[in-house]
This record gives C-alpha cells, structure tokens and sequence, in this order.
C-alpha cells in the first residue's frame, strides 16, 4: 500500500504536466520473462561476451549449430509466452487518459504495444520484428513466424547449412516481403535488437531525447539503471528540470541522485497509481 506521503506525491507529479516512462526488463520479469543478468537469466547460461554479439553469435552458428540453437529456443521460450502484466497495462490507461506522453523502453518484448501502448520508444529494438541492415526498413515477424522458424531449427540444427538457409527464409533480402510492405534495396534483414557493442538506433534516440525535453516526471520502472546510453537518460531529464522517481524492487545505480523511490513491484504499484489518479486501469 502507499503511503500518504507517496499518494501526495503521486498527485504532484503526475496531475501538473506530461509524464514519460523509462522502463526496463523489471517491468516484464511479472510476465515471465526474466531479466539477463538476474536469477535464472540468460546471461547465467551463457556469456555475454559471445551470446550477446553478432560476431560471437556467428561463430557458435558456424562450430556448434546445435549450441546456436539452444540459445535461440531459450531467448524466445519466455518471450513467446508472455503477456501484457498489470504494469503495462497501467501505462496504456495513463496513456489513454492524458496523463503519459510516451515510454521509452530498453525491453525488447513487444509487450507495452499489446498492451495498447502507443507511443513507445525502443531503445534496443524488438525480437518480434526484423530490419534490413541497409535500408533500415522494419517488418514485425510474428509469434507464429517465429515459433514456425524456432521449431525448423530444432529439427535442423545438426546442420549448419540447414541452419542458413531456414535463416534465410525468415530474414530474406529486403523486397522480399514478409508481410506488410518491405524496402527495395536487397539488403540483408536481420532481427532488429540491438546487440551489445552496436550503436543505438538513431532515429529512437532523438524520439526519446524530444519526449523527455518536453515531460515534467520521468519515471523510472524496473531497470538497473547501469545500461548506457540509456541510463543517462535520467540525468538528461533532471538536467532539464523534470522530476525524476523510479518504481523498482530494489535501489538502482542511480537511487541517491533522483528524487523519490517507490521500493515494490511494479505490478503493484502501478495499478496502486492508478487508483490514487482515479484512473480506471
Ligand atoms: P536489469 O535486469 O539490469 O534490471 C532490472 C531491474 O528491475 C532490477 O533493478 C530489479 O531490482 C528490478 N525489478 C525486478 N523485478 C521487478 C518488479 N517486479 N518490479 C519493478 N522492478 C523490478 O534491467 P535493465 O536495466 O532493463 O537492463 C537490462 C538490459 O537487458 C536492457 O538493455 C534490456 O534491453 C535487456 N532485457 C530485456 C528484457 C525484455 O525485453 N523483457 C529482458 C531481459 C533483458
């Protein structure tokens, strides 16, 4: 429950002006998806070092497609499964209402739009869409795409060539249409997440930059705050005069610097705001 000095707060920060989220995995972790780094995490299996760069990716495809394969099944076990949880769902009813500009999100599931969210800035992509690494043209590739795609590699993966070619037919070249309209420019489309050592993209960072410049509150859910660049973002919004809370179950990097922490779960705390708001969730 809140206190009272938190529903005042509350009141404060989100009734005088536009608010923007920041989130990051914490926020998924009530929907089943774990967080990389925490308990249970990918990053506990398998290393960053290799796993979570293209380049590394590429050798465990080439010397042991059936490791390859594993890694992908496990990446997209929990992201397949996963539904909007009381959290996402309370920033598209705050959203809905007037009270929330946007959110800026470092997740890469998907689950803030189907949780009706429309003004989402992805940060490090979405592993339901693939872009050509040319033109940049994106192209959602659905669940059951990748399901489809996920179960013809477990069939195959004793076979790098095999592996290649079903990776072709889900990442074609670009005017090859997967659904919806595609690009023209016969590049190579690749899953659109951002691995580690790859630059952000461009175009998302100015969206977030334009959506904090003009917010009062920037809060803060469920993120470490210890992946740059995104988490200079707080900093950035305090530098412009917003107030900065986080909503988060333990204290972040940057809890000493922002000016209020709500210590809980989001799937809590969140619907807990809404009621303060009179928001109907
Ligand atoms: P992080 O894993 O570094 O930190 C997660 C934070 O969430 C922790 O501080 C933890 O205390 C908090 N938390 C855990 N459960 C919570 C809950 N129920 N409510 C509120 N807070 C909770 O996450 P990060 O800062 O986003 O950085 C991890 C990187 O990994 C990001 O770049 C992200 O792209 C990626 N990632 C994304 C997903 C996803 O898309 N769902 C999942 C795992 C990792």
């Amino acid at each position: 429950m809140l206190k009272k000095k938190e529903k005042d707060l509350v009141k404060r920060c989100f009734l005088d002006g536009k608010v923007v989220f920041l989130t990051g995995a914490g926020i998924s972790l009530e929907s089943g998806i774990p967080t990389f780094r925490g308990k249970g995490g990918l990053w506990e299996r398998y290393d960053p070092d290799t796993y979570a760069t293209i380049e590394g990716l590429a050798s465990v495809l080439r010397r042991t497609p059936r490791k390859f394969v594993r890694f992908v099944e496990e990446f997209y076990e929990a992201l397949l499964q996963a539904k909007p949880n009381p959290a996402h769902l309370a920033l598209a009813a705050l959203e809905k209402s007037g009270i929330m500009s946007g959110v800026i999100t470092q997740n890469i599931d998907n689950l803030h739009q189907r949780a009706g969210c429309r003004t989402v800035v992805e940060l490090h992509g979405n592993a339901f869409r693939v872009r050509c690494q040319r033109c940049a043209t994106g192209i959602p590739l659905e669940a059951q795409r990748i399901r489809e795609m996920v179960s013809l590699l477990g069939k195959n993966a004793h076979s790098y060539r095999s592996l290649l070619s079903i990776f072709a037919r889900y990442c074609p070249r670009c005017g090859v249409a997967l659904s919806g309209a595609a690009g023209n420019c016969a590049g190579r489309f690749r899953i659109d997440v951002v691995f580690f050592g790859e630059m952000l993209p461009e175009q998302e960072v100015a969206r977030a930059y334009a959506l904090i410049d003009r917010c009062r509150t920037l809060a803060v859910v469920g993120s470490s705050l210890v992946v740059y660049p995104a988490a200079s973002l707080p900093l950035y919004a305090k530098q412009r005069g917003a107030r900065v809370i986080e909503i988060n179950a333990e204290p972040s990097a940057l809890s000493a610097q922002i000016d209020y922490s709500f210590t809980g779960k989001a799937g809590v705390i969140l619907p807990e705001i809404l009621d303060v708001l009179k928001i109907a969730g």
